[in-house]
């Protein structure tokens, strides 16, 4: 087995045009390893968490994934799975797969998305308010650190991040939902100090892709075509990007489970059928 490893950060409804004003160093810190990038969600796909992650962790388009809103109903993640569950059941790989939304990891309104991970942590939100996500995020970041860091054995995980689209939701994007980009920033380092304690962290190769769904209107909210609602984005660094090079072209959401398992060094099979590609041509093998 290769010394590949991977960690994917997924942080619900941050606005792509709001990140040069805000302190996020930990994000950078990523970005100036690799790249940040603008994606614009594809024009059939619902600018809806549902979709837009489907498409994340699939690497395939929504018509095929199947997953057109917040409910998962009638989805077909079983021909199309997403990463941790590819990567566990066809590559005997451990995976992660953590966080706090509902239908992503419980059987629960339609789901769940990640159907198989080796290791499923789900730690949900008491209420349904900004303040219970923000507890929410802060205990799934703390946790999966400590997995990080105990479990030589992982290859992948997945992280979700929450707090940041119920805050827009509640507020708009105003300071509140600032701050809460800054609070899930802080949450990306305490991550990334999980893997450097890992015993053999100096002879590992991680990548670290750290991505968004969509955005949200100036008063919260998504779902439309505005751009502020149509723009995420996705920042990246690891052994096949190289550091400081311009964002790929036409980066979509569909790359990011292409590029999962390039970084691994795992083909991709023509059968699965994906319409995302590895970031870099190094890794397109
Ligand atoms: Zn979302």
């Amino acid at each position: 087995m290769n010394n590949r490893r991977l960690l994917v950060v997924g942080i619900d409804g941050v606005r792509f045009d709001l990140l040069p004003s805000l302190h996020t160093p930990h994000q950078d810190e990523v970005a100036a390893a690799g790249f940040l990038g603008r994606v614009e969600v594809d024009p059939g796909t619902p600018t809806m968490s549902g979709p837009c992650w489907a498409t994340v962790v699939t690497g395939v388009s929504v018509v095929k994934h199947g997953v057109w809103g917040n409910r998962f109903d009638g989805h077909r993640l079983g021909v199309f799975p997403d990463f941790t569950t590819r990567l566990a059941l066809g590559h005997g790989l451990r995976t992660l797969a953590a966080g706090g939304w509902t239908p992503l990891f419980v059987a629960r309104d339609g789901g769940p998305m990640f159907a198989a991970p080796s290791r499923l942590s789900y730690i949900g939100p008491t209420a349904d308010t900004p303040e219970a996500w923000e507890e929410c995020d802060l205990a799934v970041a703390t946790d999966s650190a400590r997995i990080l860091a105990e479990s030589p054995e992982l290859h992948a995980a997945f992280v979700y991040l929450g707090a940041v689209d119920e805050t827009a939701h509640f507020l708009g994007c105003g300071p509140a939902y600032r701050t809460s980009i800054e609070t899930a920033d802080r949450h990306l380092g305490t991550l990334l100090a999980g893997l450097r304690r890992r015993p053999g962290h100096a002879d590992e190769e991680w990548t670290v892709i750290v991505v968004t769904d969509h955005g949200h209107r100036d008063e919260g909210g998504h779902g439309g075509r505005s751009p502020e609602e149509t723009t995420a984005w996705i920042a990246a660094c690891g052994p096949d990007i190289p550091p400081g090079a311009p964002a790929p072209d036409g980066l979509r959401h569909a790359d990011v489970a292409a590029h999962a398992y390039a970084a691994l060094g795992i083909p991709i099979d023509p059968h699965w059928s994906l319409d995302g590609r590895p970031f870099s041509a190094s890794a397109r093998r």
